[in-house]
């Protein structure tokens, strides 16, 4: 998918609208439009990257600020335990190609998907 037909990407310029649950100068995260959980959020980076595939060394950074994100709005958002899940290529279940992290949990059993 092109960058400029993302839809994460139009999230980002507030092309779409979103839950907006946290925002930074590199990160935006927000509510999953369709929950599998009682908390399902979205961390994604401003940049578009399409996936884990498409990461490199200089992405380092970028990645562990996503995943130290993850239990601050687990938290925020009254979360006891969460589940993080990151799908990459349409072979793993992958539909929106900017990546991103699933964070949700909430529920007595975590959902799997
Ligand atoms: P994945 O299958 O890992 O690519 O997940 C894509 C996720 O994006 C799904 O859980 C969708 O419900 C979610 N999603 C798609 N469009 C939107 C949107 N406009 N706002 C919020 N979440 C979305
Ligand atoms: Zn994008």
């Amino acid at each position: 998918m092109n960058k400029d037909d993302c839809i994460f990407c139009k999230i980002v310029k507030k092309e779409i609208p979103a839950s907006i649950v946290f925002e930074d100068e590199e990160l935006l995260a927000f509510k999953d439009i369709n929950p599998i959980d009682k908390v399902h959020l979205l961390i994604i980076p401003k940049e578009h990257i399409e996936n884990l595939f498409s990461c490199e060394k200089k992405h380092k950074e970028l990645l562990s600020k996503m995943l130290l994100l993850a239990p601050k709005l687990a938290k925020e958002n009254g979360l006891e335990g969460f589940r993080v899940m990151i799908n990459s290529g349409e072979k793993g279940g992958q539909e929106v190609f900017h990546i991103h992290f699933h964070v949700y949990g909430g529920s007595e059993k975590i959902a799997k998907i």
